[in-house]
């Protein structure tokens, strides 16, 4: 191998910055109690195993949680049924939801009176099970979806969409064309919901793509926008592939794939320690390797600020 490009943006998004400066803020302003995140607070193992070193303990259901205690809600938000959950055991409420999943709960609540609503998402995903907790919603994942759905909607009453912030741009589009040929009094929202994060991220992928022989994802199974990442760059690159950190990668899978120039991404919940130490891998393997940031890249163009009062 010759050449690394990075791609920019990649790595973490202002949503994941948010969680996890939530979770630090907390835990060291209530030094004395336990802090417990409801799910992994974002994707990534790493995040989760450096909190737990530092004291915050991860559950998966409010069962586990003491009353009275700290819980956090994690980036992906949770439905009104974990918050009513979580009040009956008297907890004291930390949502480190990412503003951008908070707005598409919100249209939820707006449109939840009025409309028959489809929702464009992965079945099982924490995002999409805390936002279809809002209001009855159809979950479609793919075109074939959209077409089941014809005979379950009532096209004489009105019928919209809402959809996960980590989808794929061009397959969403598809989607959204087809409920529109499905539904043709379907009412289109103003905006979609897919998020600024998995858009730049999505657009770097494609504008570094021509210019490598394969693109390197950095992101777990579990976090939908890395296996976006993966999927968009597979179309045009096949050897492509993702891992989820160093230990993942060894010579022989890229001496096989006989890559001379390399791209690399990071899903939006993949901390900068697992590119460095990738990084620092393939330096062994390949000491003459030069390392660059792709030219035409960008930075990330988003911060949000964390609450004056933290628990509710
Ligand atoms: S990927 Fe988008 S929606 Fe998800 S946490 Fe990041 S900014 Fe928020």
């Amino acid at each position: 191998m010759k050449k690394i490009y990075l791609a920019n943006p990649r790595g973490f998004c202002a949503g994941v910055k948010y969680a996890i400066s939530y979770v630090d803020t907390v835990h060291d302003s209530y030094q004395n109690e336990t802090i417990y995140v409801r799910k992994e607070i974002v994707h990534n193992r790493r995040v989760v195993e450096d909190m737990q070193k530092r004291g915050i303990s991860f559950v998966n259901e409010l069962e586990e949680v003491p009353e009275n205690s700290i819980v956090i809600f994690s980036a992906h938000g949770v439905s009104p049924e974990v918050v009513e959950q979580a009040k009956k055991k008297n907890l004291r409420i930390g949502d480190a939801t990412c503003p951008l999943v908070t707005r598409v709960h919100r249209k939820a609540k707006k449109y939840k009176d009025t409309y028959q609503i489809i929702y464009i998402g992965h079945e099982g995903h924490d995002e999409a099970i805390g936002t279809m907790g809002e209001a009855k919603m159809f979950l479609v994942e793919d075109e074939e979806d959209v077409v089941k759905l014809k005979n379950v909607l009532d096209e004489s009453n009105p019928i919209t969409y809402l959809m996960q912030t980590t989808l794929s741009v061009k397959d969403t589009k598809s989607i959204v064309d087809k409920i529109a040929e499905v539904f043709p009094t379907v009412e289109h929202p103003d905006k979609d919901d897919i998020c600024y994060a998995t858009t730049e991220r999505q657009e770097a992928v494609e504008s570094i793509i021509d210019h490598i022989d394969a693109m390197l994802v950095i992101g777990a199974d579990n976090s939908s926008n890395s296996l976006r990442l993966e999927q968009l760059a597979k179309k045009t690159k096949p050897k492509s592939f993702r891992v989820a950190n160093a230990s993942e990668i060894s010579r022989e899978s890229f001496d096989d794939r006989e890559i001379e120039i390399l791209g690399i991404t990071a899903g939006a919940s993949s901390p900068q320690i697992l590119l460095d130490e990738i990084i620092l891998k393939l330096k062994e393997f390949y000491p003459d390797v030069n390392v660059e940031l792709f030219p035409e890249s960008r930075e990330d163009s988003m911060n949000f600020k964390l609450p004056r009062e933290l628990l509710k």
